[in-house]
């Protein structure tokens, strides 16, 4: 009797380290991980409106991936679907809402990665992209480069039937103030010194797929590329890992931080946890290179650290239920 309950409890409790992320070796179940950046979010800075905003677009977006999940989707149309949806909303450093340049300008940087297939595609320094994840994705299918900048991106979106948008339709108030204030050096709001956007999914078929989009850094020099756009670095996926981040992208460039975390996993047996805690939490941390990662493995293992005092992140798995967090 005793021994029969005790089974019962183990069995229970390996199924919840399963979901909680630490490392197993079960079949895949489909998984969306999101991250909306990760920064200075003190929460003395987030009011609690902000705060529900920031939560509930999250919410839409791990729906949005869900629903493409749910219906034996793949884990490639989760990861866009839900960025876009990201880079939609002006809350975002991502799309509308783009943190802005030295001259005031938006410059968006995104990549999108097939693991199954090991197929990329990045745009960089794109001034009149609706959706930067959408043509990094038709760079990826429509031709045969991995990444494509300015003017020849653009003109790769109107080939392919892609409107343009002005310049404007990217330009928040919010993100002038915060400009405004860097330049005059003054402490940025919280959510307008990171806000970046990104999305790892596993697929019903236990494809992974990773993406990233943002308008980089405040204050960047114009022509300015950070690490979003950059294979290896801000965005990686193959048959065995997924990883999208956020963060001060001159460091995650220098370190190949998504890769090397998804080869760690793989040369060194790391688990898919200890792979990213080095990572975020020792070696960027010694550089002083702040940000965080999304992380997953084709077994449904998830990783989430940030050396910042939050990150904006939420997973969503076959339960349909969303957690969203902030902080710690
Ligand atoms: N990594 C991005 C960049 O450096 C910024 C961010 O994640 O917030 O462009």
């Amino acid at each position: 009797m005793h021994r029969s309950i005790l089974v019962v409890l183990m069995l229970w409790v390996g199924h919840g380290e399963a979901l909680h992320g630490q490392d197993s070796t079960s079949r895949p179940r489909f998984q969306l991980i999101v991250h909306g950046g990760a920064g200075a979010l003190r929460a003395r800075h987030l009011t609690a409106a902000q705060e529900a905003a920031f939560k509930a677009t999250l919410y839409s977006a791990l729906r949005r991936g869900y629903d493409v999940l749910n219906e034996g989707g793949t884990s490639l149309d989760a990861v866009q679907a839900a960025i876009q949806l990201l880079e939609d909303s002006p809350l975002f450093n991502a799309g509308r809402g783009a943190a802005l340049t030295s001259a005031g300008t938006a410059e968006l940087d995104a990549s999108i990665m097939d693991g199954h297939k090991r197929k990329a595609g990045a745009v960089a320094g794109l001034k009149r992209i609706k959706n930067p994840i959408a043509l990094a994705r038709l760079v990826m299918e429509r031709t045969p480069h991995v990444m494509l900048a300015g003017e020849g991106a653009e003109a790769l979106a109107q080939e392919q039937g892609m409107p343009l948008v002005p310049q404007a339709y990217f330009l928040t108030e919010e993100r002038k103030r915060a400009l405004r204030k860097v330049q005059n050096s003054v402490p940025v709001p919280a959510g307008s010194e990171y806000g970046t956007v990104g999305a790892v999914a596993l697929d019903s078929r236990g494809r992974l797929a990773a993406g990233t989009s943002t308008g980089g850094l405040t204050n960047k020099r114009p022509g300015r590329i950070g690490d979003s756009p950059i294979v290896g670095a801000g965005t990686y996926a193959d048959e065995t890992c997924a990883v999208s981040a956020t963060g001060a992208g001159e460091y995650f460039i220098r370190n190949v931080v998504a890769y090397d975390i998804c080869a760690r996993a793989r040369y060194r047996g790391d688990s898919l946890n200890v792979a990213a805690n080095d990572m975020v939490l020792r070696k960027l941390v010694e550089q002083g290179g702040d940000g965080g990662v999304i992380a997953l493995d084709k077994h449904g293992n998830v990783a989430m650290p940030f050396n910042t005092e939050g990150m904006f992140r939420g997973r969503i798995g076959p339960d349909g239920k969303a957690a969203i967090q902030i902080y710690e």
